[in-house]
């Protein structure tokens, strides 16, 4: 059974007994196999019997995305080629792809990993499980099938995109279950209204969501939309992809961690120190159970905080809050922080608007201006350029008093922009480069 209560629900002081001696195996392992690792840790003047005590984790090296990128595509892989089974890969949208190993034992580890942010979503054998995440280099597709398999749910691999059929499948096999990127629950669920098809009227109950930042206006959108509950988890390549934190059906909120599997600690961005419980800042991670490419101290570049409550699920595990954003979408506007899950979270008050947005960054002067682009609902629209301005103005308004700054908003016609089959776009940089 997926619900590994003699893991989920271990008591800290076992936790943390399990995962130094997991820590100390990682290191070694590492320090053993890969040039890179026993360099920057001889560098450190650190040896594996060094680690006696979590807190030793502080002393470890970090480990940020260049130096996977500088190491592309093997170079740190702690085991032979032959013994890796799978390689999937991010999808390096600047430079070369992220490229994650795996040996028959990792995949056993990463399935163990998906089919509890599962099943703690109530998903069980007699669902039928459509995937709505791409089969392929991606992790989504791929990690949730073999999880789904492993609860032994009827697994439908639909992947993302051709959304008519996709919703025509939905209906036609009564799945009661589904996964994909919240932006992409948005166009399958707009997409039915336009066939006429709702569906509320399916059998669908749940939908597990991530791959990309969402707000809790988002959450509730697609719940109304759709008529089902909507749960996130988090997941990236680096640490094998979807598995590292979800959201249980109980207490929904914040994502428990596979803290078994991966250690996770939050450091300030700039001085790298760590940051305490309940206050934001960069996600890192430690794999303590992978074997092909087991990472030290992962920058994640994603913004959120950890707490360490019971939960009524009885699961023991941290919890992440959702994230915000990466430091990498972070805009700097007069001197103000904003990240987009920050502008979609208001976009849920304004009411003459559809929750599809994007934000257009360019220069004026010497400054970096914003530009906030949404969509009109139709009867918005039809009305004139009058009441256009009119809610122009009123989303202005509301940016003003919740972020302090003006941003330019212009309301589109209904469906300009383009409808997300994976990860929304949401930042547009028009800077001259
Ligand atoms: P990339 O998007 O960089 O090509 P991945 O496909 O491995 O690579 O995606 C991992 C990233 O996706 C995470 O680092 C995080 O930024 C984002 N992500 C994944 N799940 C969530 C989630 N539930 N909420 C917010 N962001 C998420
Ligand atoms: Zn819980």
């Amino acid at each position: 059974m997926p619900w590994n209560k003699q893991f989920e629900c271990m008591s800290l002081s076992d936790l943390h007994k399990f995962q130094l001696s997991n820590l100390i195996d990682t290191v070694r392992w590492l320090y053993e196999r890969t040039p890179f690792y026993r360099k920057k840790l001889d560098e450190l003047n650190i040896n594996p019997e060094d680690i006696r005590s979590l807190e030793d984790i502080v002393r470890l090296p970090f480990t940020v995305k260049n130096d996977l990128r500088d190491n592309y595509p093997f170079g740190l892989c702690a085991v032979p080629l032959t013994e890796v089974v799978r390689v999937h890969a991010s999808s390096g949208t600047t430079g070369k792809p992220i490229t994650g190993p795996y040996t028959a034992e990792d995949l056993e580890q990463w399935t163990e990993c998906t089919a509890r942010v599962l099943w703690a979503a109530g998903v069980r054998e007699d669902d039928i499980f459509q995937n709505c995440f791409g089969h392929g280099l991606f992790t989504g597709g791929l990690g949730f099938h073999q999880g789904a398999s492993r609860i032994g749910c009827a697994v439908v691999p639909t992947s993302s995109g051709m959304t008519e059929r996709q919703i025509m499948l939905m209906k036609d096999f009564g799945a009661t279950a589904f996964c994909g990127t919240p932006s992409y629950a948005l166009t399958i669920a707009e997409r039915a209204e336009e066939m006429n098809m709702s569906v509320k009227d399916m059998p669908l109950r749940v939908g597990l969501f991530g791959g990309e930042p969402w707000s809790l206006a988002m959450r509730t959108e697609i719940e109304e939309r759709m008529g089902i509950r909507a749960l996130n988890n988090y997941g990236l390549t680096e640490m094998a992809g979807p598995g590292v934190s979800f959201e249980c059906s109980e207490a929904p909120g914040g994502l428990h961690i596979n803290e078994d599997h991966y250690i996770a600690e939050i450091i300030d961005p700039v001085t790298l120190e760590p940051v305490p419980y309940g206050k934001k800042g960069e996600l890192v991670f430690t794999s303590i159970r992978r074997r092909a490419m087991p990472l030290l101290r992962y920058r994640t570049k994603d913004i959120t905080s950890l707490t360490r409550e019971e939960c009524p699920c009885g699961r023991t595990f941290v919890k992440m809050d959702r994230i915000i954003g990466r430091t990498d979408d972070m805009l700097i506007i007069n001197g103000v922080n904003v990240f987009p899950s920050q502008i979609e979270s208001l976009l849920v008050d304004i009411e003459e608007v559809e929750l599809q947005y994007v934000l257009v960054v360019g220069k004026r002067k010497h400054l970096d201006s914003l530009k906030l682009r949404v969509e009109a609902k139709k009867e918005v629209y039809d009305a004139g350029a009058g009441r256009v301005a009119e809610v122009e103005r009123k989303i202005d308004n509301h940016i003003k008093g919740l972020l302090g700054i003006h941003v330019g908003v212009e309301l589109t016609a209904p469906k300009a922009l383009t409808r997300s089959e994976g990860k929304a776009v949401r930042v547009i940089d028009e800077r001259p480069k």
